[in-house]
């Protein structure tokens, strides 16, 4: 089990860095975010044991169950928020994560900023597009988006870093990665987190700066 883990992690790895020096980038210029969610400690470890240092946690409480145990072994991990974030739930996930992907409204921004402050820590912070205007999806609407990260800055003291979004489960998703690319662009962001197992080397090829890959990597999930 363990073993069939650690043989896909350093097969996505690789396939991560050619994907990179075929688009003429760098070959470690994309950031590989593990993802995690509902996978437990124990299958966890032998990825941070392979040197895996990123992950990615889609549910605050989840993460938190988790992951404190784990950073007392591997301090210098990265963990990130990719999941829906709950305004209730900001002062937990300000405490917990590094980084966190799902700004994606005012009130959401808001709270992340009086956090930040109140507890003096700085996750690196990104603004989810919903690229595909799917009504059951969070994300900011893409015509909204980067006046969104102008207000992030000016009336909450966000520094956002990059876009992430997740395309349409039933659509190509390069058009969406290209809109996505777009907006940070014009915003003046440079970072994209794009691409998860199914299509993350065609994101490499859109300019994903960090892609988020689960399955590929842990196998299936099971939600029972
Ligand atoms: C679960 C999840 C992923 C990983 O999905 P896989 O298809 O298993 O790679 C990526 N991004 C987000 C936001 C997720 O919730």
């Amino acid at each position: 089990m363990s073993d069939d883990i650690l043989e896909r992690y350093q097969q996505v790895s690789q396939a991560i860095r050619a994907a990179a020096e075929a688009a003429g980038r760098a070959a470690d210029a994309v950031t590989l975010v593990a993802v995690s969610k509902t996978h437990d400690a124990d299958t966890i470890r032998p990825v941070l044991e392979a040197g895996q240092r990123v992950f990615g946690e889609n549910k605050v409480q989840e993460a938190k169950a988790k992951w404190p145990a784990l950073r007392e072994d591997f301090p210098d991990v990265e963990l990130r928020l990719i999941g829906p974030l709950q305004s209730n739930k900001a002062g937990e996930a300000v405490a917990l994560f590094d980084v966190i992907e799902t700004v994606d409204r005012e009130k959401i921004a808001r709270e992340i900023g009086k956090e930040m402050a109140k507890q003096d820590r700085r996750p690196r912070l990104y603004v989810q597009v919903n690229t595909g205007e799917e009504p059951q999806k969070a994300g900011i609407a893409p015509g909204e988006a980067v006046a969104f990260v102008e207000r992030c800055r000016s009336e909450h003291g966000l520094s956002i870093e990059g876009l992430m979004c997740i395309p349409p489960a039933n659509e190509n998703p390069g058009p969406h990665f290209a809109l996505l690319e777009k907006l940070a662009k014009e915003a003046g962001l440079s970072h994209l987190s794009m691409g998860m197992s199914g299509d993350y080397e065609a994101a490499i090829g859109f300019g994903a700066t960090s892609v988020r890959v689960g399955s590929a990597i842990f196998g299936a999930r099971d939600y029972g």
